[in-house]
């Protein structure tokens, strides 16, 4: 209970003043990856040191403010060591309540067994799988071939597992809007008791620091009709997620005509981004790189309250940055929002 209300008060306080340790962090633990998806580009970046256990648990063992993590990558099952990375981090973070982890879904078991491993340290894993249109778009989409069988076995076996919450994630661009009706029939068909409340949706983003695909020349013409058709099958599910989800798919329309969110940004206020190299970002999109962890004794906190940290939160600001509207950095936004007009009634 107390690591709950830590959570809320985060979400709430950070509305008001600048937290003095980040309460969510997105940790991408490795940019390898076994798919080569029509969107992204992280599959070629070169592999280098990625952060050994050894120096994450160093990162981890400072952040007692930390109540959020999203954990991803690339594809974050190819590291043979993710269940300990994930008893470390959880070991370090005594107030953690949300353990979130993003996978392709192509490595059933490894993805099965990290799941077990943050329900064995007591904690309920939110897990999302890509899943990017039926088979045959899917597949394309994704860069390989099973591709969408292979995710749907990794969601049928998490799906077992008791106190897991598990869902399909699905990323919006003009490359699949028209497919994504027939994805729910499939889904539908192929998974027992499916309804929409087990799909997520995200949408299409650039960004060099991370998905390295700047190139890209996608676009996100989605139509409003689209967005409210889903917006309408959202009712089904657990309550968070269903208000979350709703709001997300409700700001998308202002996204989509604005490039900006009417939501304040939490990057450098509370939240932040780490790569695999100990790079930390103020987010996954914008690419001004605040320091190296390796370079700074792996104290995040000391590089988070330095003069560096808080001038890149002023040129967020400033509107300096890109503007996004990903779920990672687009939840904690909202439901910060929705708890400070609560708070202040
Ligand atoms: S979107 Fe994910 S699965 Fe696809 S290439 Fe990028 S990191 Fe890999
Ligand atoms: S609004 Fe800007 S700084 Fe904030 S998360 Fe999006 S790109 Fe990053």
């Amino acid at each position: 209970m107390i690591k709950e209300l830590s959570l809320l008060k985060n979400l709430v306080y950070s509305n008001f003043v600048r937290l003095r340790s980040p309460y969510k962090i997105t940790f991408a633990a490795t940019y390898r990856c076994n798919l080569k998806c029509k969107i992204c580009n992280i599959w070629d970046k070169p592999t280098r040191d990625e952060l050994s256990c050894l120096e994450i648990e160093k990162i981890f063992k400072s952040l007692n403010n930390l109540n959020w993590i999203d954990l991803t990558g690339g594809e974050v099952t190819l590291r043979e060591d993710l269940s300990d990375i994930i008893k470390l981090i959880i070991r370090g973070s005594k107030r953690l309540v949300i353990f979130h982890i993003s996978t392709n879904g192509q490595l059933a078991q490894r993805a099965f067994l990290a799941t077990k491993a943050i329900i064995s340290a007591g904690i309920t894993p939110v897990i999302n799988i890509s899943i990017d249109g039926p088979e045959r778009v899917n597949d394309f989409l994704r860069g390989g071939s099973g591709a969408y069988w292979r995710s749907l076995e990794t969601f049928r076996s998490i799906k077992r597992i008791r106190n897991a919450r598990v869902y399909l994630s699905c990323t919006l661009s003009s490359l699949n809007i028209d497919y994504i009706d027939e994805l729910i029939t499939d889904l539908k068909k192929n998974i027992q008791d499916f309804d929409f409340s087990n799909l997520h949706f995200n949408i299409f983003h650039q960004s060099a620091h991370y998905y390295n695909n700047q190139n890209k020349d996608i676009s996100l013409e989605l139509t409003l009709h689209s967005l409210k058709k889903y917006l309408g099958l959202c009712a089904l599910g657990n309550p968070v997620k269903v208000f979350l989800e709703k709001e997300y798919i409700k700001e998308l329309g202002f996204f989509i005509n604005n490039g900006r969110s009417s939501f304040p940004c939490q990057a450098c206020l509370s939240t932040c981004f780490l790569n695999p190299y100990g790079e930390v970002f103020p987010c996954s999109i914008y690419n001004l790189k605040i320091g190296n962890l390796k370079e700074n004794n792996f104290d995040i906190n000391a590089l988070w309250n330095c003069g560096k940290t808080k001038a890149v939160r002023k040129c967020v600001e400033e509107n300096k940055c890109p503007g996004c509207w990903s779920p990672c950095e687009a939840y904690p936004a909202i439901a910060g929002h929705f708890l400070r007009k609560a708070a202040s009634i």
